[in-house]
């Protein structure tokens, strides 16, 4: 062997690179032996075959084959693709190509190299998955500082002003208005502090939960006489149930609470003048199903496909009062109980929640 075979014999043995050498259609006819590590087949294997007789399926599918055959064919190209190893294994590639023909070895058209960069392109996929948290993370920061800007800054007025007016005039009748409507606006900064602190806990992956037995009526009655009396002393609220059925469910107390508290104050909260809320609860084979019925301002149809997540209210809600907290709460505390929530809703006419919960967890 000549000095130059030998250098190069000893590049060829032991790049770890994939280098090969493509004949006019592209086809390989040399492959350096690292072809065992990156591809599972030896140089002798690889020969007469092309890279793209690699592709995985996968890959092949969400290209259009032709297009990215013609980036093989193309010398100065660097492409980056996934393919089958023998084993099995799918993995990402990147390769060179570099037009040789002109060089003399008229029957050699491309050189190739190829890289194995599956490692770096996980770390980019963590990283951008990562990345789109953090979005995800600084746009809630973002919706948490408006809300606190502005619904968090409506009950303060109000408290305020009362204290201002009672400064000046307190008689007894006055000083128990300012006093019930200062009790109110508080009770609606705490139900708002305790949405945020619970969508906090859920984006934290920090919601605990400890099932216990849960009679389903019992508790609806419970939230209907606590909650809704106080706040919506007004409403005539139906419930529908068969006496006999059992409609005990597997979940977590104050999870289970907090969907049916959420939905019952919606309910009364966007109801317009008909002050009347329906439940029905039924026992099914495996799960226990409410509705909640109002007759309110409704969802317009085009909020319905977002209406679950955090922050978002439809357009007519107007000027009552709200974060578009609760609903998304609601949603991830049933799924967390594998259940299901539905909604019917007809702008102007009314709104039914749908909700089906496991008899066990
Ligand atoms: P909010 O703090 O506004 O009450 P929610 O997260 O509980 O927020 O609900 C999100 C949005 O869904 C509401 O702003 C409203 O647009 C709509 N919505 C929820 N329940 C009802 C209902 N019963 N009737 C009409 N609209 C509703």
């Amino acid at each position: 062997m000549t000095s130059a075979e030998l250098i190069f014999d000893l590049i060829a043995q032991n790049t770890t690179d994939l280098v090969c050498i493509h004949d006019l259609d592209n086809t390989i006819r040399f492959a350096t032996p690292s072809s065992n590590t990156i591809l599972g087949y030896s140089p002798e294997e690889l020969s007469g075959k092309k890279l793209t007789d690699f592709l995985s399926n996968d890959f092949i599918n969400e290209m259009d084959f032709n297009t990215l055959r013609r980036f093989f064919d193309h010398p100065g190209s660097r492409i980056r693709y996934q393919v089958k190893h023998r084993e099995g294994r799918l993995l990402w590639l990147e390769t060179t190509f570099t037009k040789v023909g002109e060089k003399g070895l008229d029957e050699f058209e491309i050189l190739s190299s190829t890289r194995d960069i599956t490692e770096s392109v996980h770390l980019m996929d963590d990283l951008m998955a990562a990345l789109a948290k953090e979005h995800e993370l600084s746009k809630f920061k973002s919706n948490l500082y408006s809300i606190a800007s502005h619904e968090f800054k409506t009950p303060l007025a109000v408290i305020q002003a009362n204290i201002e007016m009672l400064k000046v005039k307190s008689d007894r009748g006055l000083l128990d208005m300012a006093l019930d409507s200062m009790e109110e606006e508080i009770d609606k900064l705490n139900a708002m502090i305790a949405d945020m602190l619970q969508l906090k806990k859920l984006t934290t992956g920090r919601t605990a939960i400890n099932p216990i037995e849960i009679d389903v009526v019992k508790l609806i009655r419970e939230v209907v006489e606590t909650d809704l009396r106080k706040a919506y002393p007004k409403f005539k609220v139906n419930m529908k149930f068969n006496e006999e059925a059992e409609t005990t469910i597997k979940g977590d107390l104050s999870l289970i609470r907090y969907v049916f508290s959420n939905l019952l104050g919606n309910a009364c909260k966007f109801s317009d003048k008909k002050h009347i809320v329906d439940i029905s609860v039924e026992r099914g084979d495996e799960t226990v199903s409410i509705s909640i019925k109002d007759y309110g301002i409704g969802i317009p149809e085009e909020d319905m496909p977002f209406i679950f997540r955090s922050f978002y209210r439809a357009r007519n809600v107007g000027n009552i009062s709200g974060t578009g907290v609760g609903l998304s709460i609601v949603k991830e505390f049933v799924d967390l109980h594998h259940g299901n929530i539905t909604i019917d809703s007809k702008e102007k006419k009314g709104t039914t929640f749908f909700i089906d919960l496991p008899v066990k967890m």
